[in-house]
């Protein structure tokens, strides 16, 4: 019929349709992070991979144009939303730490277990041992996981090869994985994840390294968008992180930071100073950081996972970044030392349950202020015309039951860029 636009997939009459529009393009703040854009009875119609209508189920009827060649999928009683977006993992590495997890239940410290040499050194020792492709294979069922439990993008980090090869090989890495199945991945480089051991007693030279010759290097074959660093005592103080992140800056990677996780040591001031997309963890951020943060477009990414994993009974002040006017994001931190968690899921209702978060706002952190936080909040995290159609059937009828019965798995199926993704065999 004239006037009328064509389809190749229409996901029809959602009980409850999660658009997750709003009157604003930025990522949402306040009140914003309690409305969904809920629609009941609502569709969403695709083309090329892209949306051309997401509205009430009768004005999407009008608006296009089912053929034969359409694939026309009934929601009736059904939740529909966009794919989740993890915007912070560290997926990529080899071998578990199920040894540290058990002496943490023993009695040590995260911080101890890193000075006996375990922690973030031990995933190095794997990840340098490791081919490109033995990283490759060992993250790959790990991304199918959060394929099956409704991540559709998620940005990864490299921080645990620590030499410029090594540093290299993980992001080449996370390029293969993005191409061999359906989730995209979003690289961040994190040289400045920890010190290496062999340059203990000279960081700066390892600082250096970091900024004349990893950053140069990952710029130059385009392997990353962001720079990270870990800053917070013990790790990379806030006048270093300023060095490598400014470098970063200098030669074209967004800023990101590792902020206030374990005590305010001025990762929240520094992420608003030098302009972060995102200061992560945030723990234990001090007044002032939050209220430097408020001034700025920097999303707040929590991680409720790690702090629940590493039973430091610290977390993040979410309701009162929300009521400052933050942004909040929510990710699983996927890694193998402090939150080997893979469901977005799982943060969403320990964002509930420890953080203080209402299902919507948590939902909201998950899906379109994620998307902000890695900068594709123009084109994932929300169900709207032109974006592109990353969303989830769920087979309950009340999106509320994400964060109440979180520990159980309500995707029905996955739809990346317009083609399904995942279905779950019932
Ligand atoms: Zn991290």
């Amino acid at each position: 019929m004239a006037g009328k636009k064509p389809c190749d997939l229409i996901v029809k009459n959602a009980g409850q349709l999660l658009t997750l529009k709003a009157a604003t393009d930025g990522p949402r703040r306040g009140p914003l992070m309690s409305d969904l854009g809920l629609i009941s009875g609502g569709s969403v119609a695709v083309r090329d991979g892209e949306i051309v209508a997401a509205d009430r189920a009768d004005v999407v009827e009008r608006a296009v144009e089912v053929a034969t060649g359409t694939l026309v999928i009934d929601a009736r009683g059904k939740v529909v939303m966009p794919g989740f977006v993890d915007p912070h993992t560290h997926v990529v590495y080899c071998g578990s730490r199920v040894d540290e997890f058990e002496a943490r239940l023993l009695g040590k410290t995260y911080k101890e277990i890193a000075q006996e040499g375990g922690g973030i050194n031990a995933t190095v020792n794997r990840v340098r041992r490791a081919e490109r492709d033995e990283l490759v294979d060992e993250s790959l069922p790990r991304l199918e996981r959060m394929l099956e439990w409704g991540t559709t993008t998620l940005e990864a980090k490299s921080g645990y090869g620590l030499t410029t090869d090594d540093e290299i090989k993980m992001l080449l890495a996370i390029r293969d994985l993005d191409g061999m199945q359906p989730i995209q991945l979003v690289p961040t480089f994190m040289g400045a994840h920890q010190i290496p051991p062999e340059y203990a007693r000279e960081r700066g030279k390892y600082i250096d390294l970091v900024v004349d010759e990893m950053i140069p290097e990952v710029v130059e074959r385009e392997l990353a968008g962001f720079c990270d660093v870990f800053c917070e005592p013990g790790f990379f103080s806030t006048d270093e992180a300023e060095r490598i992140l400014r470098a970063g800056i200098e030669a074209g990677l967004a800023p990101k930071l590792h902020a206030d996780e374990f005590s305010s040591s001025g990762g929240a001031q520094l992420a608003a100073k030098i302009g972060a997309v995102s200061a992560d963890h945030l723990a234990a951020p001090s007044g002032d950081g939050l209220i430097a943060l408020s001034k700025t477009d920097c999303v707040a990414v929590l991680l409720p996972g790690t702090s629940f994993l590493l039973g430091e009974h610290k977390y993040a002040p979410a309701k009162g970044m929300i009521e400052l006017g933050i942004p909040v994001a929510l990710g699983t931190d996927c890694n193998p030392g402090s939150s080997p968690i893979e469901a977005m899921t799982l943060s969403i209702g320990l964002g509930c349950v420890l953080l203080g978060l209402t299902p919507a706002q948590a939902v909201c952190a998950a899906t379109i202020n994620a998307a902000h936080a890695v900068g594709l909040g123009g084109s994932v995290g929300s169900l709207e015309v032109g974006k592109q159609a990353d969303m989830l059937i769920l087979d309950v009828a009340d999106y509320r039951l994400l964060a109440y019965h979180f520990a159980t798995n309500h995707v029905q199926t996955v739809i990346k860029r317009g083609g399904i993704a995942h279905h779950k065999h019932s």
